[in-house]
């Protein structure tokens, strides 16, 4: 017998609907090319996205072809984020700090349409468009005042398409199903993959998203998405600010820029933030070297990387509490956000440390599991260490246009290409990827837990380790570093005997290399495959 409650389909346009109703005067602000601080209210960005929708039905498209971005955070691509899905096209978010060549291949083979885009992305435009065919015009997101020249054919002005046009459009009853939004994963090797969201996963993972131990979000919140809306949505950010109410601070292209950030926390009152690893460091360097302070911040969720144990001390400091949140562009992103149960919250400060660093408890609607080569489960005892699969309605059955990727390979489950350690309270730790695994004697070694245990010297700016040959243990780890500022004479064995007691005896580098930069991809995570490369001579003496 089936219940008797109404088969409502999930769809982004009832964002639109609701928030429009519920909270249209909530503010959203934004640091734009054109505008330091631009702001409207949830009210007037939905009437524009309504505009630009008439805009699009103009073009003769099909439902579900896709029409792409290469933008900034700010009002704007978050208008095009509604007007695209929300008509029943998709939302193709391209992240333009891929390589070139990487961009043209997303662009062909998603196939786009049309592409919308920021001013400060148009060299990088012009140098692929030729090699681009389906693509039938650009939209530069700005007035006409700040139009710049460009090579590109078929340039239109955003604001210009936007004057004149209607703010009243029908949203189309779409299938749930229907896809809303590509993004395109930024493998280190091979060609990037893409990850196609549908409406009814995009907002089931909103709503997950906003539980009071995952971003815990309400209409008290000020929200400043830094992750970007080109790496995963920015994790949803901009789905669960108006489901919610939450004011949205959008950086703009400051996102690395400490102080930007710090007046834009400051001066809009910013309660809530997301970033990567890398954005929190900046921030809070130029915190430390100016001696300013972020008063009205409560909690960031770091994610993306693993995130280095000073950075959430010093956060502490801030009086800002560090949630860290571990996911992926296959997971919409949330996985798992890290939340002190009351009774890890009571233990010893160490252990209690120990246990925050953790990539958190899984997320209700994703299911883990922990298996060894063979495929067998493992305990969640938090000792073994397995490659961890998940599933739940918002992660990825497929790639778009790629049947049978390897990380499907068991029915049901998707591979997610990291090693984890899951304990008997539920929290999980991410020691490594599968690729980079350290192999030591038939013994793995975590290098997150070795990296975390080296960037905690206060000289230590940056460190990754991977594994190179070992004639006795077949691998052994080598620790690469980069001094911080005043670490110029910081010697090798300074930084083991910082690092001892800190991690088991035999994870202790083999050896360390000072290098001025690691390479890192275009998500922020450290290369390792460059740094294979870079190392490939090196032999242990
Ligand atoms: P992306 O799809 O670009 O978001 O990258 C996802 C990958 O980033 C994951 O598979 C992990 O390898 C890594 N990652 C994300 N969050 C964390 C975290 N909290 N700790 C360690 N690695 C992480």
């Amino acid at each position: 017998m089936n219940g008797l409650m109404m088969n409502q389909p999930l769809l982004i346009k009832s964002i639109i609907e609701f928030c429009d109703k519920v909270n249209p005067d909530v503010e959203i602000v934004s640091v734009t090319a054109d505008n330091p601080r631009h702001r409207y209210t949830y009210r007037d960005a939905f009437a524009r996205s309504r505009q630009l929708a008439n805009v699009i039905a103009g073009w003769g498209l099909q439902q579900g072809d896709r029409i792409a971005t290469l933008a900034w955070n700010d009002y704007r691509h978050f208008e095009a984020y509604y007007g695209v899905c929300a008509s029943g096209y998709v939302c193709h978010t391209i992240n333009p700090r891929l390589f070139p060549e990487q961009v043209e291949y997303i662009i062909n083979h998603a196939e786009d349409q049309w592409i919308f885009i920021d001013r400060d992305f148009l060299p990088l435009a012009e140098g692929v468009a030729a090699s681009c065919p389906t693509v039938k015009g650009w939209v530069v997101m700005t007035d006409r005042e700040h139009m710049p020249d460009t090579s590109l054919d078929n340039v239109f002005c955003y604001e210009e398409l936007l004057e004149g046009m209607s703010d009243q459009f029908d949203w189309p009853e779409l299938d749930e199903n229907a896809a809303c939004a590509l993004c395109y994963t930024s493998g280190t090797t091979g060609n990037p993959k893409g990850v196609l969201y549908s409406h009814r996963s995009t907002i089931i993972h909103a709503y997950a998203s906003v539980m009071p131990d995952l971003l815990g979000l309400s209409c008290q919140d000020v929200v400043l998405p830094i992750v970007p809306m080109f790496h995963v949505n920015a994790w949803g950010n901009p789905y669960a600010c108006p489901m919610v109410g939450a004011k949205l601070v959008f950086p703009g292209s400051k996102m690395g820029d400490g102080a930007e950030l710090t007046r834009l926390i400051n001066e809009e009152g910013v309660t809530m933030s997301a970033g990567v690893p890398t954005v929190w460091l900046g921030l809070l360097a130029h915190l430390r070297d100016t001696g300013e302070s972020i008063e009205s911040l409560k909690r960031i969720i770091v994610g993306g990387a693993a995130c280095p144990p000073s950075l959430m001390h010093a956060m502490d400091e801030q009086g800002v509490e560090t949630r860290i949140g571990w996911g992926m562009t296959e997971m919409s992103p949330l996985g798992s956000v890290n939340s002190l149960t009351p009774a890890v919250a009571a233990l010893p400060t160490e252990e209690r440390d120990r246990m925050r660093l953790k990539a958190g408890r899984p997320v209700f609607g994703v299911e883990m599991k922990i298996t060894d080569d063979k495929g067998n489960e493992l305990p969640w005892d938090g000792v073994a260490f397995g490659s961890l699969k998940v599933r739940g309605p918002w992660i990825c059955s497929n790639y778009y246009k790629l049947d049978g990727s390897d990380a499907h390979a068991e029915e049901g489950w998707f591979e997610t290409g990291d090693v984890a350690t899951i304990d008997q309270h539920g929290y999980m730790a991410i020691t490594d990827r599968t690729k980079d695994v350290i192999k030591s004697g038939g013994e793995w070694i975590s290098s997150i837990e070795v990296e975390n245990a080296a960037v905690g010297h206060p000289l230590v700016a940056e460190a990754a380790v991977i594994g190179r040959f070992h004639p006795k243990w077949s691998e052994r780890p080598l620790l690469i570093i980069v001094r911080d500022k005043g670490g110029e004479h910081l010697t090798a064995p300074e930084v083991l005997q910082f690092m001892e007691g800190k991690i088991a005896k035999w994870w202790m580098p083999e050896a360390v290399e000072f290098i001025d930069a690691i390479p890192h991809t275009a998500t922020g995570k450290i290369q390792k495959t460059e740094l294979r490369e870079i190392f490939k001579d090196f032999e242990f003496q």
